[in-house]
């Protein structure tokens, strides 16, 4: 395992990425409504795309599959935890909606993902997205150099289940940096003091996958829907982060 260390002009360049993938995100959350199918809101994220000359991390990935992605943004709906395919689904009042987007720009990448509710939601779905997004920040907090990945790893962990949720134990945070997954693989759930010591200069995404009922998922027909098997609720929020001697800096922060 490699964990390539970033020096303060590719951090910058990572930024830059990053600050697209932010700018797509908001414009999709901005259409997110009732009535709104899936694929008018990758079209969004696409048009904001093709505004930077910056290229979709996902589309296509990954290269070589008998199933490559075939979308810009995953849109996942409510049992959906991620990896949603956009297409004919139409948005509907109450739902909550995960956008999950990756940007390439300049050799660099970006990826950051949010879930939202729609309208009036119930109040277990209001507690399941306030917690998963905590939890990121949590995690974020504990990315200091000189603690180590399991840290943070507990962390998030600790955090959900403490709200009575459960983390996805099959999918997690990654590096990020020149290519989308980079080592390490950084899961939601694990020992604190274990795995690899963090450094200043390693850039990697956090990203809570968080299941309201039991952990178990499946992927449905499509090869890359994530569903909970049990097809309760599931939101996800994500941030690029680097790591500096003065603490993390989120590099996908909405400014
Ligand atoms: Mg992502
Ligand atoms: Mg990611």
């Amino acid at each position: 395992m490699t964990i390539r260390i970033k020096s303060r002009r590719e951090i910058d360049a990572m930024r830059d990425a990053c600050q697209i993938n932010v700018e797509a995100l908001r414009a999709v959350c901005a259409e997110i409504r009732p009535g709104i199918t899936t694929a008018e809101l990758d079209a969004v994220a696409r048009r904001v795309f093709d505004k930077h000359g910056a290229e979709p991390a996902f589309l296509g990935y990954p290269p070589g599959s008998r199933y490559p992605y075939p979308a810009v943004i995953t849109v996942s709906v409510n049992e959906e935890l991620v990896h949603g395919i956009p297409g004919t689904r139409v948005i509907v009042e109450g739902d909550i909606v995960s956008i999950d987007c990756g940007t390439v720009y300049r050799g660099f990448v970006g990826d950051s993902a949010v879930t939202v509710g729609v309208g009036a939601i119930s109040e277990e779905a209001k507690t399941l997205l306030r917690a998963t997004e905590e939890a990121l920040y949590k995690g974020i907090e504990a990315s200091v150099a000189r603690k180590r990945f399991g840290d943070v790893s507990h962390t998030i962990q600790d955090f959900v289940e403490a709200h009575g949720f459960n983390v996805v134990l099959e999918y997690g945070g990654h590096g990020v940096g020149r290519d989308m997954h980079e080592d390490p693989h950084i899961p939601n759930w694990g020992k604190a003091g274990s795995g690899r010591r963090i450094r200043p200069g390693m850039t990697f995404a956090l990203e809570p996958m968080v299941m309201s009922g039991s952990p178990k998922t499946r992927v449905l027909d499509d090869h890359w829907t994530v569903v909970a098997d049990d097809g309760k609720l599931c939101a996800h929020f994500e941030h690029t982060v680097a790591v500096t001697e003065n603490g993390p800096e989120i590099l996908t922060k909405w400014e």
